[in-house]
């Protein structure tokens, strides 16, 4: 049986498109498959503030949906559907969707991820306004003002340290007595002069007008709940990549992230991964875009030197 596709690339973010733009400048017969609009993360981001080639910033719907017409025009193919399954023992690769089966020479996961949810009042309301889960990405537009990082782990803690150097105040809110971060992280946390922390504490509500300016935090141990002033509420409470339908087909990490290596192969030959949803992404826009060019490349090599 001959493959339908030289790659089909599961996912229409930033990485997949990217990856499309160079497989089908390449002459590989490149197919998306993506169940609802291509663009992906970015397409839910206001100002993009730190992708180079834009001084002025750029915002994520536009440089979305550029990279979007950008991947049509070069020729690749989009379908609309539910990746289910994919069957990648076979020289030729079968990626299973509800509507239909699509073959493959070769298959790029770029499936991303979401992060974890507060799922407390006021964090929907003010996302973009606030409310944030990236410091890499947001903490420049804090500069100077009072912040809470929400969550105890490696990410709040790294991310934390980052955003202190940046903004005037940095407040962690942890759910318990103790961190889970790393003791290296922990230290360095605990002796940052401009952090402090809120154990046993939980943000109950996120308040503001128009932009945040307070959270209600609630003390997990008395029950009292206060106002705290802030402008900014960067959350880290895990992040969850989009690989449940890869279960028992390419080896995921704990926390279920594609394990790929330099050149974005997974264990099995054939097969990439790029973006969030690989362990170790930085899961930043520019890294995204090289991850799939990295992938693209490595499928192209993968056809054409066997
Ligand atoms: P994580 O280790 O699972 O930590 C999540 C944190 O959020 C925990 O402190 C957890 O509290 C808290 N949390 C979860 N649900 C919550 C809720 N509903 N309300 C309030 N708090 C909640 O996740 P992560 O920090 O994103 O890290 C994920 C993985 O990436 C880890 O393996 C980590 O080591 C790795 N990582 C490493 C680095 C680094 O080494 N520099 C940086 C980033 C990430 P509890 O502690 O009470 O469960």
């Amino acid at each position: 049986m001959d493959a339908e596709y030289d790659v089909v690339i599961v996912g229409g973010g930033a990485a997949g498109l990217s990856a499309a733009i160079y497989t089908t400048r390449a002459q590989m017969k490149t197919l998306i498959v993506e169940q609802l609009a291509p663009g992906g993360q970015i397409l839910n981001t206001s100002d993009i503030e730190n992708y180079p080639g834009f001084p002025d910033g750029v915002l994520g719907p536009d440089i979305g949906t550029a990279i979007h017409r950008q991947a049509e025009k070069t020729g690749t193919e989009f379908a609309f559907d539910q990746v289910i399954e994919l069957k990648v023992d076979g020289d030729v690769k079968v990626v299973v969707g509800e509507e239909r089966e699509y073959t493959a020479k070769t298959i790029i996961i770029t499936t991303g991820g979401e992060h974890n949810k507060l799922e407390v009042p006021g964090e929907d309301e003010f996302a973009g306004r606030g409310v944030t889960y990236c410091a890499t990405c947001d903490g420049n537009f804090f500069k100077g003002q009072d912040t809470v990082v929400v969550g105890g782990g490696d990410a709040a803690i790294d991310e934390g340290m980052y955003l202190s150097r940046i903004v005037n105040s940095l407040t962690i809110v942890h759910r318990r007595d103790e961190l889970r971060a790393t003791k290296v992280l922990q230290d360095r946390a605990y002796s940052t002069e401009n952090v402090s922390f809120k154990l046993s504490h939980a943000v109950k509500e996120i308040r503001g007008n128009g932009q945040v300016d307070r959270v209600l935090l609630e003390d997990l141990k008395t029950g009292e709940e206060f106002e705290y002033p802030t402008s900014g509420v960067f959350i880290y409470i895990g992040f969850h990549p989009n690989s449940s339908f890869l279960q028992g087909t390419v080896t995921l990490d704990p926390g279920g992230h594609v394990i790929t290596d330099i050149r974005m192969e997974t264990d099995k030959p054939g097969v990439f991964a790029a973006g969030d949803v690989r362990q170790y992404s930085d899961r930043q826009l520019g890294t995204s875009v090289g991850d799939g060019i990295t992938a693209a490349l490595s499928a192209y090599r993968y056809i054409t030197e066997g």
